[in-house]
């Protein structure tokens, strides 16, 4: 029996909604995968079983992303927050510097870890307008030689996106934290030396971390380090050194087949440009009852931020929309308002229902 007319429309920015197909067949391999006999949570990370969903999972991965030869696709743990320090603990040598752009709140942690690894400069920052746009292309100028430039593509927070790559010299190593957009729309991974995103917005669940990085970087970082820590280490063993985080490997695997028979990254950004395009249209044409929080070249299309005429008007737009089962739609503390999550697995439906809440709260309460 299916209870599917239960599931609200999730509007959480993390851990967040999954497609539902991969929800039902994880449902249904829950007690034993076909033709093993036992579920993906029991069995070794040495067997050959969970090794071909592990190999698959890297595969699709790098078909979905049309990744070059010459990078790997690796499987950590420790979220995007260990990248945040495993990046400048690998790639930014004793007496090096490294350029950072500031644009929220996960950039400034980046920034607060990689300090205490060594120099950073901070290139371009959005500090000054409450990260309320990501700087301009021409803002974004790197120092000499830095080991690395940092960025963070979509700012979960703030609502806002990069819609350009910055322009960085080829030897300089082109880093970022895509943990909130990876996979929104087509992506030339030639442009980055190293991307991760933890699992959790739009890849798979919680406890699953992705590095592609590109193979000239592995042997950048000290002999020094912990093992874990190095990505040389899981590089070399396929993502296998260590027991791997099993079903969040598994979920991704998942996932990356449902978005490879839902026509790609192309017929994803189309979805998602679309569903955003929905959501500032309503925003916009609201005559200013609704007001967003980015400016309109750097909206974000996975998380859409704005605010009501008083904050009073905002806690009663946030429970009413519970009640009619649209959930997670309160904003971040350092944003306040309402915040829209709207992951590549969000249903458009979702929008739309979204939309029309809306407009009626705004008849009622404007
Ligand atoms: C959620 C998020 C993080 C933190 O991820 P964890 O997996 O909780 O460590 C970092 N950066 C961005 C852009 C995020 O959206």
């Amino acid at each position: 029996m299916s209870n599917h007319t239960a599931r609200l429309f999730n509007f959480s920015a993390g851990p967040a909604v999954l497609p539902l197909p991969v929800l039902e067949q994880a449902q249904r391999d829950l007690l034993a995968l076909p033709g093993v006999g036992m579920s993906v949570l029991e069995i070794s990370h040495r067997s050959k079983p969970f090794e071909e969903i592990c190999f698959a999972a890297e595969e699709d991965f790098a078909r979905l992303a049309g990744l070059p030869a010459g990078y790997k696709v690796l499987f950590l743990q420790g979220g995007a927050t260990l990248q945040f320090s495993m990046v400048p603990m690998n790639l930014l040598p004793a007496g090096g510097q490294a350029d950072y752009v500031d644009t929220g709140v996960w950039s400034a942690k980046a920034i607060q870890e990689a300090r205490k690894v060594g120099q950073v400069n901070v290139i371009a920052s959005s500090k000054g307008t409450n990260h309320d746009r990501v700087p301009a292309a021409a803002g974004i100028r790197p120092t000499a030689a830095p080991a690395y430039v940092h960025m963070t593509s979509n700012n979960t927070i703030f609502g806002t996106q990069f819609h350009f790559v910055p322009e960085v010299a080829p030897e300089i190593p082109l880093v970022n934290d895509a943990s909130s957009d990876i996979f929104c729309r087509p992506v030339d991974f030639s442009k980055f030396a190293l991307v991760y995103a933890g699992g959790q917005k739009n890849l798979s669940i919680a406890g699953i971390t992705v590095v592609v990085v590109r193979e000239d970087l592995l042997e950048r970082a000290p002999q020094e380090i912990p093992v874990y820590l190095r990505y040389a280490t899981h590089a070399k063993e396929r993502s296998l050194y260590n027991t791997p985080p099993v079903f969040g490997i598994y979920i991704l695997h998942l996932v990356l087949r449902h978005l490879l028979a839902e026509g790609g990254l192309a017929a994803a950004g189309a979805r998602n440009e679309r569903k955003a395009g929905k959501l500032y249209a309503a925003i916009d044409g609201s005559g200013g009852f609704y007001r967003g929080h980015a400016q309109p070249d750097s909206r974000s299309w996975m998380n859409v931020t704005f605010r009501l005429p008083s904050e009073e008007l905002e806690k009663r737009f946030v429970s009413e929309a519970t009640a009619q089962g649209l959930d997670g739609l309160k904003g971040h503390r350092s944003v306040g308002g309402i915040r829209a999550s709207i992951y590549n697995a969000f249903p458009e439906a979702g929008v739309d229902a979204l939309v029309g809440f809306m407009s009626d709260f705004q008849r009622r309460a404007g």
